[in-house]
């Protein structure tokens, strides 16, 4: 294993950001099973964002400034030691400023004492090599870890809606969670075993869903995009899904499953722009493709129809041709092409909307912002807003108001237009 300086994984507890609970939850389990000892950060509270802001300059990204903030909380609890403790950082080359975060929180750790805490930061091309022998068998473990969240959360928002007792939802998606961990955590099972394991805990879940006392009704559905970090986590984002739901709306959450495979068409791509066609780097991340491939079939494949057309995930190469028009992936980088391509998706598949949720001064998200009302004036004036968050939102339930008030009258023109056609 190699490491940060004279720091390794050994002895410490790796704490990974809480970008999605369930996600994070299962990615610990992941590393649990490879005799990391690892846990999610504590919910973030308005101290710890304060304490994020108190190290940050103000022109870092919000998700930074929410991950410092949450990593000096789990210092200032005392309960372990800067030396016992580390924390997950993946990189990622790309157009923004994510591939500095690593850098920036070494040295405000450094500035505040905790100098010996471990940032442990595998790049999005060195795939774990730190982790050694552990690396291919930690790699499919995340893997099985993010499409299985990915699956229940899908679920969870489908029926959360509905619900006649609030709360319903909630318990049961965070009892399955803990009990996927123990799929996950045992190092005892081989892959095909795990996703077996993992379909059939799945499966389960999802009869538990089905059984929830629901509300008759079909709500607006809405497609929920943009920043990867703000999107998906519910601090960031004001809890924007749960306010959303209160105005009546179904959300539909672009998950993180399509991030990793839109890493891995980016890296094909490259290798092909340099001729390198018949590598041993193209074989490898062919390889890889096939692998995560056949996993997800096995694990989210088996609830085909229950997730098809709108709650399908669509195949990265298709999803990234229907934003070709408006931001290439050729041209334009990371989440801003597939934000383009996933508003075209939503309306191909009948949604009633779609709202991009992102930083405030995200160049994905002014980028995105900038070609939005095109992809709307050419798909029939279908509703797309976006919704910037730096913590200190004044009045989203009335944006969220505004917005749905759209969606209401697009859904009557798709109406009338669906009689006279
Ligand atoms: S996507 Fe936006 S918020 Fe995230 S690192 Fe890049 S610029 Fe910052």
């Amino acid at each position: 294993m190699s490491s940060e300086g004279h720091k390794t994984l050994k002895g410490r507890t790796m704490y990974i950001p809480e970008m999605c609970w369930g996600s994070a939850k299962l990615v610990a389990a992941a590393f649990g099973a490879v005799g990391i000892d690892s846990d999610v950060v504590p919910h973030s509270n308005d101290s710890t964002l304060e304490m994020g802001r108190e190290c940050t300059s103000g022109e870092e990204c919000y998700p930074q400034q929410v991950t410092v903030g949450d990593f000096l909380g789990v210092l200032q609890r005392g309960e372990k030691k800067a030396h016992e403790v580390a924390f997950f950082m993946p990189r990622a080359e790309g157009p923004c400023r994510f591939g500095q975060y690593t850098y920036l929180i070494r040295k405000i750790l450094a500035q505040k004492g905790y100098g010996e805490a471990y940032v442990f930061s595998p790049t999005s091309e060195d795939n774990y090599k730190e982790m050694g022998g552990a690396a291919t068998d930690l790699e499919r473990r995340i893997w099985q870890a993010l499409v299985t969240a990915n699956t229940l959360r899908t679920f969870f928002l489908k029926t959360r809606p509905y619900e006649k007792t609030a709360g319903t939802c909630d318990r049961i998606y965070e009892e399955e969670i803990i009990s996927f961990q123990k799929v996950l955590k045992n190092p005892a099972f081989n892959a095909k075993k795990r996703r077996e394991l993992l379909a059939e805990a799945l499966e389960e879940a999802v009869a538990r869903f089905k059984q929830v006392p629901v509300h008759a009704g079909d709500f607006p559905k809405i497609g929920v995009i943009g920043e990867i970090f703000v999107r998906q986590n519910p601090f960031s984002n004001d809890d924007f899904i749960r306010k959303l739901e209160g105005h009546g709306a179904e959300a539909i959450l672009t998950g993180i499953p399509e991030w990793v495979a839109y890493t891995r068409s980016e890296e094909q791509r490259k290798l092909r722009d340099v001729k390198r066609h018949f590598s041993k780097a193209m074989l490898t991340s062919k390889i890889r493709g096939y692998i995560q491939k056949s996993d997800e079939h096995s694990i989210r494949g088996r609830f085909h129809d229950e997730l098809k057309g709108i709650y399908a995930e669509p195949e990265i190469e298709s999803l990234m041709k229907l934003g070709e028009w408006y931001l290439p992936q050729y041209g334009a980088l990371g989440e801003m092409a597939l934000n383009a391509a996933n508003v075209v998706h939503f309306y191909n598949q009948g949604a009633d909307g779609v709202v991009d949720l992102s930083p405030f001064s995200c160049m994905n998200g002014i980028i995105s912002e900038a070609v939005y009302p095109k992809i709307s004036r050419d798909h029939d004036g279908f509703p797309v807003r976006i919704f910037y968050f730096d913590g200190t939102q004044s009045n989203l339930d009335r944006d969220i108001g505004i917005f749905m008030e759209l969606v209401r009258n697009y859904q009557r023109k798709k109406k009338s237009a669906k009689c006279l056609s």
